[in-house]
């Protein structure tokens, strides 16, 4: 039985196959943008969030989600593009925790991760909406 899923930014019904919930055409939209996101700031080395987004008329939010996906590092360790560990609020350059939390992550830091699911319960609905879906993204690399 195919599983079909509605895209997360167009809404369109398709069969999913795996990864992000986006379809096809989305997808390699996506891809595009962030294949010239990652050319622009190969370019413009320490390029602003907000230099680029305007530049390339790509949101903050989706180049944020290329940081935070790892797909994207900054390369300079002065560069005004700066992620915060959503555990501990540390600057990191790219994914989502700093090495120290990823690391009492990964060993299975039950306090840490208890911890989270509290933060998670207690936001709003549309926020726990977002972060769920990176968690299942997360979920879905691993699998590669
Ligand atoms: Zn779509
Ligand atoms: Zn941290």
């Amino acid at each position: 039985m195919p599983d079909v899923r509605n895209c997360r930014k167009c809404g369109k019904i398709f069969n999913y196959i795996g990864g992000a919930p986006i379809c096809p055409a989305c997808r390699e939209k996506e891809e595009e943008d962030f294949q010239r996101v990652k050319k622009y700031l190969y370019e413009n080395p320490g390029a602003s969030l907000t230099q680029v987004s305007t530049e390339l008329e790509i949101s903050v939010e989706m180049i944020k989600r290329f940081l935070r996906e790892g797909r994207l590092e900054i390369a300079n360790d002065e560069g005004n593009l700066v992620l915060e560990c959503e555990n501990c609020g540390r600057s990191i350059k790219t994914g989502r925790f700093c090495p120290d939390c990823e690391r009492n992550l990964a060993s299975g830091f039950k306090s840490a991760a208890s911890q989270m699911k509290l933060d998670l319960d207690s936001r709003s609905t549309s926020e726990r909406k977002s972060l769920g879906m990176r968690y299942l993204n997360k979920e879905y690399e691993k699998g590669k």
